[in-house]
């Protein structure tokens, strides 16, 4: 137990320091359920709303985005983007054919979960599993994100010629490790990032009594700057088939290989 609190108050403190605006929004601070009380950001605030906008990554539809919220959201984009470009350049962006499934040994259910009330997937998998970046992505929040989602980790994939809008790549109900990618860096796809939380575990936002899962979330740029979902489970069937088949090639390939 002793690892969740601890291991909070370093994401939450580099999520601070993210760039954002906080705008109108204060600091805040939330009871879990376990009876513990978090300090949230103003940041965490105000880069949740410009992340979800339209609706909460869970649960029913919110309010629309305001004009701030859009601004803001559109300004945070191009500074993302920018500190992309300052560091790495014209560096490929992963084309999703080639992203990678992103809880190792997890299962997608035969039939999406993605609906107007849930835009996102749930992909489920023992607590502790490595949850790993779908895509070369910079991480731009790692820590507490909402009371909904719990931990996540975010990652930033700028626009490119083959994907000409922006992507957020949202991992949410991940556990309280302090392990995990850090805001700042970008990591490749296929690189550990976090891990599944148990779903007993009062970080976990709503996955609170459920089997522990992953909920998937790409928010993608629309053409008036809000950021809004997108259906993700032809690509994530598609990445589990490559990582299957990966599997079974590379046991294949050992196998040959003993006396
Ligand atoms: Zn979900």
């Amino acid at each position: 137990m002793g690892k969740t609190l601890f291991g909070l108050v370093g994401p939450v403190l580099v999520a601070g320091s993210f760039l954002i605006d906080a705008g109108p929004f204060g600091p805040t601070r939330v009871r879990l359920e376990d009876g513990r009380t978090l300090r949230i950001p103003a940041e965490t605030h105000a880069f949740y709303r410009m992340l979800t906008q339209e609706g909460r990554l869970h649960g029913k539809q919110g309010r629309p985005p305001t004009a701030f919220e859009v601004e803001a959201g559109i300004r945070l984009r191009r500074r993302h983007e920018a500190l992309w470009t300052a560091r790495f350049g014209q560096r490929p962006r992963t084309p999703e054919a080639a992203y990678v499934f992103p809880v190792v040994g997890g299962w997608l259910p035969a039939r999406s979960g993605y609906t107007p009330g849930h835009r996102a997937e749930d992909l489920f998998a023992p607590p502790g599993s490595q949850v790993v970046a779908p895509a070369t992505m910079l991480i731009v929040h790692a820590g507490y994100l909402s009371k909904t989602a719990g931990e996540a980790v975010v990652g930033f994939v700028p626009p490119a010629p083959a994907q000409p809008r922006a992507r957020y790549l949202v991992l949410v109900h991940l556990d309280a490790s302090p392990a995990k990618a850090k805001v700042g860096e970008v990591v490749e796809a296929g690189t550990v990032v976090g891990f599944i939380a148990a779903g007993d575990e009062a970080l976990v936002g709503n996955a609170l009594g459920r089997p522990p899962h992953l909920h998937f979330v790409i928010r993608e740029e629309g053409p008036d700057g809000r950021l809004a979902g997108v259906p993700v489970w032809d690509l994530l069937q598609q990445a589990l088939q490559r990582a299957r088949h990966q599997a079974a090639g590379s046991a294949a390939g050992s196998g040959q290989g003993r006396p």
